[in-house]
Protein backbone atom coordinates (compact mmCIF):
# COMPACT_ATOMS: atom_id res chain seq x y z
CA UNK A 1 0.00 0.00 0.00
CA UNK A 2 1.74 3.46 -0.58
CA UNK A 3 1.58 5.75 2.16
CA UNK A 4 -1.13 8.68 2.08
CA UNK A 5 0.74 11.50 0.52
CA UNK A 6 1.07 13.97 3.97
CA UNK A 7 -1.12 16.17 2.61
CA UNK A 8 -4.49 14.11 2.83
CA UNK A 9 -4.35 13.36 6.42
CA UNK A 10 -3.83 16.96 6.88
CA UNK A 11 -6.62 17.03 5.16
CA UNK A 12 -8.54 15.28 6.77
CA UNK A 13 -7.59 16.15 10.16
CA UNK A 14 -8.19 19.89 9.59
CA UNK A 15 -11.72 19.16 7.62
CA UNK A 16 -12.57 16.68 10.61
CA UNK A 17 -11.53 20.15 13.14
CA UNK A 18 -13.96 21.85 11.24
CA UNK A 19 -17.28 20.44 10.51
CA UNK A 20 -20.10 22.75 8.50
CA UNK A 21 -23.90 21.53 8.24
CA UNK A 22 -26.22 20.96 5.42
CA UNK A 23 -26.05 23.37 2.44
CA UNK A 24 -23.39 25.72 4.26
CA UNK A 25 -20.23 23.66 3.63
CA UNK A 26 -18.60 27.18 2.03
CA UNK A 27 -15.14 26.84 4.00
CA UNK A 28 -14.67 22.96 3.13
CA UNK A 29 -16.11 23.15 -0.61
CA UNK A 30 -13.38 26.24 -0.84
CA UNK A 31 -10.56 23.61 0.24
CA UNK A 32 -11.92 21.20 -2.59
CA UNK A 33 -11.90 24.09 -4.93
CA UNK A 34 -8.55 25.42 -4.42
CA UNK A 35 -7.19 21.66 -4.69
CA UNK A 36 -8.92 21.24 -7.68
CA UNK A 37 -7.83 24.14 -9.62
CA UNK A 38 -4.12 23.64 -8.07
CA UNK A 39 -4.46 20.27 -10.14
CA UNK A 40 -5.79 21.61 -13.23
CA UNK A 41 -8.87 20.39 -13.01
CA UNK A 42 -11.69 23.40 -14.97
CA UNK A 43 -13.45 23.75 -11.86
CA UNK A 44 -17.19 25.52 -11.69
CA UNK A 45 -18.10 26.04 -7.63
CA UNK A 46 -21.50 27.26 -6.29
CA UNK A 47 -23.68 24.41 -8.00
CA UNK A 48 -26.66 23.61 -5.99
CA UNK A 49 -25.99 26.07 -3.10
CA UNK A 50 -21.71 24.68 -1.97
CA UNK A 51 -21.53 22.12 -4.61
CA UNK A 52 -18.17 22.58 -6.55
CA UNK A 53 -17.33 20.34 -9.42
CA UNK A 54 -13.60 19.95 -11.51
CA UNK A 55 -13.48 18.68 -14.90
CA UNK A 56 -10.32 17.08 -16.28
CA UNK A 57 -10.81 16.79 -19.63
CA UNK A 58 -7.85 13.81 -21.06
CA UNK A 59 -8.85 13.07 -24.85
CA UNK A 60 -10.62 10.17 -25.94
CA UNK A 61 -12.72 7.44 -23.54
CA UNK A 62 -16.23 7.50 -21.17
CA UNK A 63 -16.76 9.94 -18.77
CA UNK A 64 -16.69 8.79 -15.40
CA UNK A 65 -18.22 10.55 -12.24
CA UNK A 66 -16.48 10.70 -9.23
CA UNK A 67 -18.67 12.43 -5.70
CA UNK A 68 -18.28 12.85 -1.82
CA UNK A 69 -20.17 14.63 -0.14
CA UNK A 70 -19.08 17.33 2.47
CA UNK A 71 -21.79 17.82 5.27
CA UNK A 72 -21.16 17.07 9.16
CA UNK A 73 -24.13 16.79 11.27
CA UNK A 74 -25.33 18.41 14.41
CA UNK A 75 -23.28 15.77 17.02
CA UNK A 76 -21.52 17.15 20.16
CA UNK A 77 -17.97 15.32 19.36
CA UNK A 78 -16.76 12.75 22.42
CA UNK A 79 -14.02 11.07 20.62
CA UNK A 80 -11.53 12.78 22.44
CA UNK A 81 -9.58 12.82 19.32
CA UNK A 82 -6.53 15.20 19.07
CA UNK A 83 -7.91 16.66 16.31
CA UNK A 84 -11.94 16.44 17.42
CA UNK A 85 -14.11 18.97 16.44
CA UNK A 86 -13.46 22.77 17.21
CA UNK A 87 -17.28 23.70 16.61
CA UNK A 88 -19.83 23.39 18.99
CA UNK A 89 -22.80 20.81 18.69
CA UNK A 90 -20.99 20.11 15.34
CA UNK A 91 -18.90 17.03 14.43
CA UNK A 92 -18.03 14.98 11.37
CA UNK A 93 -19.75 12.06 13.01
CA UNK A 94 -20.75 10.55 9.54
CA UNK A 95 -17.29 10.59 7.89
CA UNK A 96 -17.57 12.75 5.36
CA UNK A 97 -14.49 14.27 5.71
CA UNK A 98 -12.93 11.22 5.11
CA UNK A 99 -14.89 11.38 1.43
CA UNK A 100 -13.38 14.94 0.89
CA UNK A 101 -10.08 14.43 1.59
CA UNK A 102 -9.64 10.87 -0.17
CA UNK A 103 -11.35 12.53 -3.07
CA UNK A 104 -9.24 15.35 -3.27
CA UNK A 105 -6.34 12.84 -2.76
CA UNK A 106 -7.71 10.85 -5.70
CA UNK A 107 -8.16 13.53 -8.15
CA UNK A 108 -4.84 14.70 -7.34
CA UNK A 109 -3.14 11.38 -8.49
CA UNK A 110 -5.25 11.07 -10.86
CA UNK A 111 -4.64 14.25 -12.41
CA UNK A 112 -0.07 13.58 -11.92
CA UNK A 113 -1.15 10.23 -13.71
CA UNK A 114 -3.19 11.36 -16.70
CA UNK A 115 -0.45 9.92 -19.20
CA UNK A 116 -1.37 6.53 -18.58
CA UNK A 117 -5.54 6.90 -19.01
CA UNK A 118 -8.03 8.17 -21.45
CA UNK A 119 -11.48 9.73 -20.91
CA UNK A 120 -13.14 12.72 -19.11
CA UNK A 121 -13.22 12.78 -15.32
CA UNK A 122 -15.89 14.40 -13.34
CA UNK A 123 -14.72 15.45 -9.53
CA UNK A 124 -17.93 16.25 -7.71
CA UNK A 125 -18.04 17.41 -3.82
CA UNK A 126 -21.81 17.72 -2.79
CA UNK A 127 -23.71 19.32 -0.23
CA UNK A 128 -26.23 18.13 1.86
CA UNK A 129 -26.15 14.65 2.12
CA UNK A 130 -27.88 14.14 5.47
CA UNK A 131 -30.60 16.60 4.88
CA UNK A 132 -31.55 15.06 1.64
CA UNK A 133 -31.88 17.57 -1.02
CA UNK A 134 -27.90 18.13 -1.63
CA UNK A 135 -27.61 15.83 -5.01
CA UNK A 136 -31.29 17.27 -6.27
CA UNK A 137 -30.75 20.86 -5.50
CA UNK A 138 -27.10 20.25 -7.83
CA UNK A 139 -29.43 18.41 -10.84
CA UNK A 140 -31.92 21.36 -10.27
CA UNK A 141 -29.13 23.95 -10.29
CA UNK A 142 -28.10 22.53 -13.97
CA UNK A 143 -25.32 20.23 -13.06
CA UNK A 144 -25.39 18.36 -16.55
CA UNK A 145 -25.77 21.41 -18.76
CA UNK A 146 -22.46 22.54 -17.03
CA UNK A 147 -20.65 19.55 -16.59
CA UNK A 148 -20.06 16.81 -18.64
CA UNK A 149 -22.69 14.32 -18.29
CA UNK A 150 -21.12 11.24 -16.92
CA UNK A 151 -20.88 7.29 -18.19
CA UNK A 152 -20.83 5.64 -15.06
CA UNK A 153 -21.08 7.70 -11.45
CA UNK A 154 -18.39 5.93 -8.39
CA UNK A 155 -18.48 6.62 -4.67
CA UNK A 156 -17.93 5.13 -1.56
CA UNK A 157 -18.42 5.78 2.11
CA UNK A 158 -16.72 5.30 4.83
CA UNK A 159 -18.54 3.13 7.58
CA UNK A 160 -17.93 0.57 10.63
CA UNK A 161 -15.92 -2.15 8.69
CA UNK A 162 -12.49 -3.57 9.43
CA UNK A 163 -10.16 -0.70 8.31
CA UNK A 164 -8.61 -1.62 4.46
CA UNK A 165 -11.54 -3.79 3.79
CA UNK A 166 -14.22 -2.24 1.45
CA UNK A 167 -16.81 -3.71 -1.43
CA UNK A 168 -20.14 -3.03 -3.25
CA UNK A 169 -23.03 -4.88 -2.93
CA UNK A 170 -24.94 -5.24 -6.08
CA UNK A 171 -28.40 -4.51 -6.29
CA UNK A 172 -30.65 -2.21 -4.15
CA UNK A 173 -28.30 -1.36 -1.34
CA UNK A 174 -29.53 1.33 0.69
CA UNK A 175 -32.59 1.68 1.52
CA UNK A 176 -35.07 4.79 -0.03
CA UNK A 177 -36.26 6.82 3.16
CA UNK A 178 -39.62 9.09 3.88
CA UNK A 179 -39.44 11.10 6.41
CA UNK A 180 -43.51 12.57 7.22
CA UNK A 181 -44.63 14.51 10.16
CA UNK A 182 -48.21 14.05 11.20
CA UNK A 183 -50.80 16.41 12.91
CA UNK A 184 -54.22 15.07 14.58
CA UNK A 185 -56.43 17.88 15.77
CA UNK A 186 -58.95 16.80 18.95
CA UNK A 187 -60.76 19.43 21.08
CA UNK A 188 -59.12 20.53 23.57
CA UNK A 189 -60.39 21.10 27.63
CA UNK A 190 -59.81 20.01 30.90
CA UNK A 191 -58.59 16.56 32.37
CA UNK A 192 -61.00 15.95 34.34
CA UNK A 193 -64.02 16.26 31.98
CA UNK A 194 -62.67 13.98 29.16
CA UNK A 195 -66.51 13.64 27.69
CA UNK A 196 -66.15 17.07 26.36
CA UNK A 197 -63.16 16.79 24.41
CA UNK A 198 -61.71 14.55 21.61
CA UNK A 199 -58.15 13.50 22.80
CA UNK A 200 -55.61 13.68 20.82
CA UNK A 201 -52.95 11.99 23.04
CA UNK A 202 -55.49 9.29 23.07
CA UNK A 203 -55.84 9.07 18.82
CA UNK A 204 -52.16 9.58 18.71
CA UNK A 205 -50.95 6.08 20.91
CA UNK A 206 -53.79 4.23 18.84
CA UNK A 207 -51.54 5.53 15.55
CA UNK A 208 -48.67 4.62 16.82
CA UNK A 209 -49.61 0.89 18.31
CA UNK A 210 -51.89 0.42 14.88
CA UNK A 211 -48.63 1.39 12.65
CA UNK A 212 -46.72 -1.59 14.11
CA UNK A 213 -49.16 -3.68 11.96
CA UNK A 214 -47.97 -2.26 8.76
CA UNK A 215 -44.76 -4.32 8.55
CA UNK A 216 -46.30 -7.22 10.61
CA UNK A 217 -49.60 -7.66 8.82
CA UNK A 218 -49.25 -5.66 5.09
CA UNK A 219 -45.36 -6.27 4.05
CA UNK A 220 -44.71 -9.76 3.27
CA UNK A 221 -41.93 -11.60 4.60
CA UNK A 222 -40.23 -11.51 1.39
CA UNK A 223 -39.82 -8.01 1.66
CA UNK A 224 -38.64 -5.54 4.29
CA UNK A 225 -39.31 -2.23 5.55
CA UNK A 226 -38.86 -0.21 8.76
CA UNK A 227 -42.00 1.93 10.36
CA UNK A 228 -40.18 3.83 13.38
CA UNK A 229 -41.62 6.90 15.27
CA UNK A 230 -38.96 8.86 16.19
CA UNK A 231 -41.15 11.94 18.21
CA UNK A 232 -44.02 12.21 19.03
CA UNK A 233 -45.19 15.19 21.24
CA UNK A 234 -48.48 17.05 23.00
CA UNK A 235 -49.96 19.05 25.62
CA UNK A 236 -48.54 21.51 28.31
CA UNK A 237 -49.95 20.09 31.65
CA UNK A 238 -51.24 17.13 33.69
CA UNK A 239 -54.87 18.11 34.23
CA UNK A 240 -55.23 19.91 30.24
CA UNK A 241 -56.33 17.81 27.35
CA UNK A 242 -54.62 19.61 24.35
CA UNK A 243 -55.99 20.23 21.02
CA UNK A 244 -52.87 18.60 19.34
CA UNK A 245 -50.30 15.99 18.81
CA UNK A 246 -47.78 15.47 16.59
CA UNK A 247 -45.78 12.89 15.71
CA UNK A 248 -42.61 12.06 13.10
CA UNK A 249 -42.28 9.10 11.73
CA UNK A 250 -39.37 7.21 9.43
CA UNK A 251 -40.17 4.83 6.62
CA UNK A 252 -37.74 2.35 5.01
CA UNK A 253 -37.73 -0.05 2.32
CA UNK A 254 -35.60 -1.39 -0.47
CA UNK A 255 -38.07 -1.64 -3.06
CA UNK A 256 -39.70 1.48 -4.70
CA UNK A 257 -43.61 -0.27 -4.65
CA UNK A 258 -42.88 -1.92 -1.08
CA UNK A 259 -42.36 2.01 0.08
CA UNK A 260 -45.58 3.32 -1.52
CA UNK A 261 -47.84 0.60 -0.47
CA UNK A 262 -46.37 1.18 3.08
CA UNK A 263 -47.09 5.39 3.03
CA UNK A 264 -50.57 4.45 1.58
CA UNK A 265 -51.08 2.30 4.43
CA UNK A 266 -50.05 5.29 7.03
CA UNK A 267 -52.16 7.24 5.51
CA UNK A 268 -54.81 5.09 5.48
CA UNK A 269 -54.14 4.68 9.38
CA UNK A 270 -53.87 7.74 10.33
CA UNK A 271 -57.04 9.47 8.41
CA UNK A 272 -59.30 6.25 9.96
CA UNK A 273 -57.92 6.90 13.48
CA UNK A 274 -59.10 10.35 13.67
CA UNK A 275 -61.92 8.78 12.06
CA UNK A 276 -62.38 6.85 15.17
CA UNK A 277 -61.41 9.55 16.98
CA UNK A 278 -64.96 11.42 15.71
CA UNK A 279 -61.13 13.91 15.25
CA UNK A 280 -61.13 16.32 11.98
CA UNK A 281 -59.18 15.40 9.10
CA UNK A 282 -55.37 15.01 9.94
CA UNK A 283 -52.32 16.81 8.59
CA UNK A 284 -49.75 14.72 6.85
CA UNK A 285 -46.99 16.12 5.50
CA UNK A 286 -43.44 14.29 3.43
CA UNK A 287 -40.16 15.83 4.32
CA UNK A 288 -37.08 15.01 3.16
CA UNK A 289 -37.28 11.43 0.79
CA UNK A 290 -34.64 9.54 -0.25
CA UNK A 291 -34.77 7.05 -3.24
CA UNK A 292 -33.38 3.30 -2.55
CA UNK A 293 -29.93 3.14 -3.76
CA UNK A 294 -29.52 0.62 -6.61
CA UNK A 295 -26.07 -0.36 -7.67
CA UNK A 296 -25.86 -1.42 -11.09
CA UNK A 297 -25.05 -5.14 -10.96
CA UNK A 298 -22.27 -5.31 -14.24
CA UNK A 299 -20.78 -2.14 -13.20
CA UNK A 300 -20.41 -3.50 -9.63
CA UNK A 301 -19.22 -6.80 -10.37
CA UNK A 302 -16.38 -4.71 -12.53
CA UNK A 303 -15.20 -2.39 -9.67
CA UNK A 304 -15.06 -5.59 -7.15
CA UNK A 305 -13.32 -7.09 -9.42
CA UNK A 306 -10.72 -4.43 -9.75
CA UNK A 307 -10.90 -3.73 -5.84
CA UNK A 308 -9.90 -7.89 -5.76
CA UNK A 309 -7.05 -7.35 -8.78
CA UNK A 310 -6.04 -4.36 -6.54
CA UNK A 311 -6.21 -5.13 -3.09
CA UNK A 312 -6.17 -9.09 -2.34
CA UNK A 313 -9.42 -11.39 -1.66
CA UNK A 314 -9.18 -10.90 1.77
CA UNK A 315 -10.04 -7.16 1.08
CA UNK A 316 -13.45 -7.69 -0.34
CA UNK A 317 -16.37 -7.11 1.85
CA UNK A 318 -19.85 -7.24 1.04
CA UNK A 319 -21.58 -5.03 3.17
CA UNK A 320 -25.18 -6.30 2.23
CA UNK A 321 -27.87 -3.95 1.61
CA UNK A 322 -28.19 -1.73 4.48
CA UNK A 323 -30.89 0.44 5.75
CA UNK A 324 -29.60 3.32 6.02
CA UNK A 325 -30.01 6.15 2.99
CA UNK A 326 -27.94 8.11 0.00
CA UNK A 327 -28.96 10.66 -2.19
CA UNK A 328 -26.05 9.88 -4.42
CA UNK A 329 -27.85 7.54 -7.10
CA UNK A 330 -29.83 10.45 -8.09
CA UNK A 331 -26.82 12.09 -10.02
CA UNK A 332 -26.36 8.73 -11.52
CA UNK A 333 -30.74 7.99 -12.54
CA UNK A 334 -30.49 11.77 -13.97
CA UNK A 335 -27.81 11.03 -16.49
CA UNK A 336 -29.09 7.92 -17.42
CA UNK A 337 -25.63 5.86 -15.94
CA UNK A 338 -25.04 2.61 -13.52
CA UNK A 339 -24.28 3.40 -10.19
CA UNK A 340 -21.31 1.37 -7.46
CA UNK A 341 -21.47 2.81 -4.08
CA UNK A 342 -19.06 1.09 -2.20
CA UNK A 343 -18.52 0.72 1.72
CA UNK A 344 -15.24 1.74 2.99
CA UNK A 345 -13.74 -0.25 5.94
CA UNK A 346 -12.70 2.37 8.73
CA UNK A 347 -12.62 0.61 12.03
CA UNK A 348 -9.57 -0.20 13.70
CA UNK A 349 -8.95 -3.86 12.50
CA UNK A 350 -7.84 -5.85 15.45
CA UNK A 351 -10.81 -3.99 17.57
CA UNK A 352 -12.98 -4.93 15.06
CA UNK A 353 -12.14 -8.56 14.99
CA UNK A 354 -12.35 -8.96 18.58
CA UNK A 355 -15.31 -7.84 18.87
CA UNK A 356 -17.03 -9.64 16.22
CA UNK A 357 -15.65 -12.59 17.90
CA UNK A 358 -17.60 -11.32 21.38
CA UNK A 359 -20.54 -10.77 19.52
CA UNK A 360 -20.20 -7.10 20.36
CA UNK A 361 -19.77 -5.17 17.35
CA UNK A 362 -22.79 -3.33 17.88
CA UNK A 363 -21.86 -2.53 21.12
CA UNK A 364 -18.27 -1.88 20.92
CA UNK A 365 -17.40 -0.47 17.47
CA UNK A 366 -19.41 3.02 17.12
CA UNK A 367 -21.27 3.61 14.00
CA UNK A 368 -21.60 6.78 12.01
CA UNK A 369 -23.85 9.50 13.96
CA UNK A 370 -22.19 8.31 16.80
CA UNK A 371 -20.18 10.84 18.91
CA UNK A 372 -17.89 8.22 19.18
CA UNK A 373 -17.39 8.12 15.77
CA UNK A 374 -13.58 7.59 15.20
CA UNK A 375 -12.10 6.44 11.71
CA UNK A 376 -8.55 5.50 12.14
CA UNK A 377 -6.14 7.07 10.15
CA UNK A 378 -4.68 4.27 8.90
CA UNK A 379 -5.32 2.56 6.85
CA UNK A 380 -8.44 3.78 5.98
CA UNK A 381 -7.66 6.86 4.08
CA UNK A 382 -4.62 5.48 2.39
CA UNK A 383 -7.49 2.64 1.03
CA UNK A 384 -9.57 5.13 0.54
CA UNK A 385 -7.77 7.14 -2.39
CA UNK A 386 -6.50 3.99 -3.89
CA UNK A 387 -10.05 2.57 -3.92
CA UNK A 388 -10.94 5.87 -5.98
CA UNK A 389 -8.77 5.56 -8.41
CA UNK A 390 -9.10 1.74 -8.96
CA UNK A 391 -12.38 2.00 -9.57
CA UNK A 392 -12.37 5.30 -11.58
CA UNK A 393 -9.33 3.86 -13.72
CA UNK A 394 -11.53 0.50 -14.40
CA UNK A 395 -13.27 2.88 -16.68
CA UNK A 396 -10.85 5.79 -17.93
CA UNK A 397 -7.75 2.77 -18.79
ZN1 LIG B 1 -24.96 10.08 7.72
ZN1 LIG C 1 -23.06 9.78 5.34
Amino acid sequence: MTPPSPSTVDRYRDLHRHPELAFEEVRTAGIAEAALRAAGYDVTAGIGGTGVVGVLRNGDGPTVLVRADMDGLPVTEETGLEYASTVDGRMHACGHDVHVSTLIGAAEQLAQGRADWSGTLVVLFQPAEEAGGGAQAMLDDGLYERVPVPDVVLGQHVGPAPAGALGAHAGPAFAGASSLDVTVFGRGGHGSRPETTIDPIVLAAAIVMRLQTIVAREVSPQETAVVSIGRISAGTKNNIIPETASLGLTVRAFDEDVRSRVLLAIERIVRAEATASGAPEPRIQYAESFPVLVNDVDATERTNAAFRAAFGDASLLDPGALSGSEDVGLLATAAGAPLVYWILGGADAASWFRAAEARTLDRDVPSNHSPHFAPVLEPTLSRGVEALVTAARTWLD
